[in-house]
């Protein structure tokens, strides 16, 4: 039988739940139990594709195309395990199928309500998760802070389902933060056991209190939160700020987190194999060098909005023994060539990023011609491909003009131009060409080279695509459009062979890779970047 963990977080937002989730679940699979991750978020949105990501950071894809949280990038990371639509589920998406078997008359004659209608959907996505996946352990963090109005429905259907599957099946982790008062040099636990308190009043007790602290939490200090929040005094955990994200699952292990939890739940303990992430986080902490690479987007204010492409540069400089700085580049400042030359005079590599919308779309042609004449290791993504051939076509093929329909109505030169599967779909929700698709690489090309095989398997979300009228022209100026779909309609990547690192693909990479398995393409940046570094 599946056994469940419940992970809420209290005192303030942003605690790094969704790591500690995903740490935990690191922890299982090192003991070669299968484990899934859930999470729950309480807006409104059916799922955060229609957000922005200076609203919520990214929004993670997955394989079978749901547009989602990024914590699912964290899970995916770290369990080293691909997930699907069922890991995550909004308030939205649960008043919606509620409100369409009201519609249908699959509740005539009742009064539909919280308790218990919205709570049984939140429950029946629960099970249709572990149904999908039959895990050892199903992982399910609830989005938000304990208090907050929005995510009552989720804590109560927990409650319940807590209490439907009986002691020893369930328990919960509650994440908490201890501020610091540096006047009197005292951790404080009140806000703690205040949250505690309020997570009681919800017919919640958490069987494990993990504690995120910028020092190491005193042995009276742990006692006294043991005391107040009626855990165990091995079930208080300590989680520090590190250096890396990747070392919170050894912190929780020397804890010895995982062994308290198989105990609870009354499942045989194993022997942990960390070997080689230990490996990796000692990588990680001792790099020789430091590649500068730019990222050159419009979210620059909110890291967030790009994490799975940051961690992927981190991953593929583990594998090169170099820590990675990123210069963020507002693209909208390098509208003139000269700002854009001295933004870039600098970094080792660049990388053009997803993105929809005009805004800052010249600045990002003047950083790929840049890159392009200056054999500075560049890397496009989705948008970033669009714009590269774009760039080609104008200065390369001498197609002045050239543009993508997103970017204006009617260009004398539409190189990039709605899908055709695209020109009729109304709505914004869930519209786009979603989730993995197979892509053909050319024998001998950079792309094929760098992942070893010719076929492959990617991540997709956009409306937009080369127009194949074009390519036949932009390929005899010598752009290589390395990667089609298997049917040979979609161009899936470009390359310029000559050039170091010149790739560039309408997929998005940066979903797959893994820290101790870097994807072939960031890989390959990052490998061009270190030969050439400044
Ligand atoms: N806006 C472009 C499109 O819709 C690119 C999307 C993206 O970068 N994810 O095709």
């Amino acid at each position: 039988m599946t056994k469940y963990i419940f992970v809420t977080g209290g005192v303030v937002s942003s605690l790094g739940k969704g790591i500690i989730a995903a740490s935990l679940g690191k922890l299982f699979r090192s003991r070669d139990y299968s484990v899934i991750i859930q999470k729950f978020d309480p807006y409104i949105n059916v799922d955060p594709g229609t957000m922005s990501p200076f609203q919520h950071g990214e929004v993670f894809v997955t394989d079978d195309g749901a547009e989602t949280d990024l914590d699912l990038g964290h899970y995916e990371r770290f369990t080293d395990t691909n997930f699907g639509q069922v890991n995550n589920v909004t308030s939205g998406r649960i008043y919606q199928s509620v409100i369409n078997k009201e519609r249908r008359g699959d509740y005539l004659g009742a009064t539909v309500q919280v308790i218990p209608h919205v709570t049984n959907e939140i429950k029946t996505k629960i099970v249709a998760a572990t149904k999908q996946f039959k895990p050892d352990f199903h992982i399910i963090e609830i989005g938000g802070t304990i208090g907050d109005i929005e995510s009552l429905p989720f804590i109560e259907a927990i409650r319940q389902f807590k209490a439907e599957v009986g002691i020893g099946n369930a328990l919960s982790v509650h994440c908490t933060l201890l501020p610091y008062l540096s006047t009197s040099g005292e951790l404080k636990t009140k806000p703690s056991q205040h949250s505690v308190n309020v997570l009681r009043s919800y017919g919640i007790q958490p069987e494990i209190l993990v504690c995120r602290t910028s020092k190491p939490i005193p042995k009276t200090e742990k006692e006294k939160l043991a005391l107040f929040c009626s855990v165990p005094k091995e079930a208080v955990i300590e989680c520090r700020d590190m250096k890396t994200i990747y070392e919170v699952p050894l912190a929780l292990e020397a804890q010895n987190m995982c062994s308290v939890v198989l105990k609870m739940l009354q499942m045989e303990e194993r022997e942990p194999d960390l070997e080689s992430w230990v490996e990796l986080v000692n990588k990680i902490k001792n790099p020789v060098k430091t590649i500068k690479v730019a990222i050159a987007g419009k979210y620059t204010k909110l890291s967030d909005a790009y994490i799975s492409v940051v961690e992927s540069l981190k991953h593929a400089g583990y594998a090169n023994d170099a820590a990675i700085e990123i210069k963020w580049i507002n693209s909208e400042e390098c509208l003139d060539m000269a700002n854009c030359k001295k933004q870039l005079a600098d970094v080792d590599a660049v990388v053009v990023p997803g993105g929809f919308g005009v805004r800052g779309i010249e600045g990002k042609l003047n950083v790929i011609r840049y890159a392009r004449e200056n054999n500075l290791p560049f890397l496009g993504l989705c948008l970033g491909m669009q714009c590269a051939v774009i760039e080609y076509a104008r200065n390369v093929v001498g197609l002045k003009g050239a543009n993508s329909k997103e970017f204006d109505e009617n260009p004398t030169y539409p190189v990039i131009d709605l899908m055709l599967e695209q020109k009729n779909v109304k709505g914004y929700g869930g519209t786009m060409r979603l989730g993995a698709y197979d892509c053909h690489l050319k024998k001998g090309s950079k792309a094929a080279k760098a992942y070893g095989k010719t076929v492959i398997s990617e991540r997709h979300r956009h409306r937009y695509e080369v127009n194949n009228e074009f390519i036949e022209q932009i390929e005899k100026a010598g752009l290589v459009f390395s990667g089609m779909s298997p049917d040979g309609m979609l161009a899936e990547v470009v390359e310029l062979p000559k050039l170091d690192w010149f790739v560039a693909c309408q997929f998005h990479p940066e979903f797959k890779s893994r820290p101790d398995r870097p994807h072939p393409l960031f890989k390959g940046l990052i490998d061009a970047a270190c030969k050439n570094m400044k």
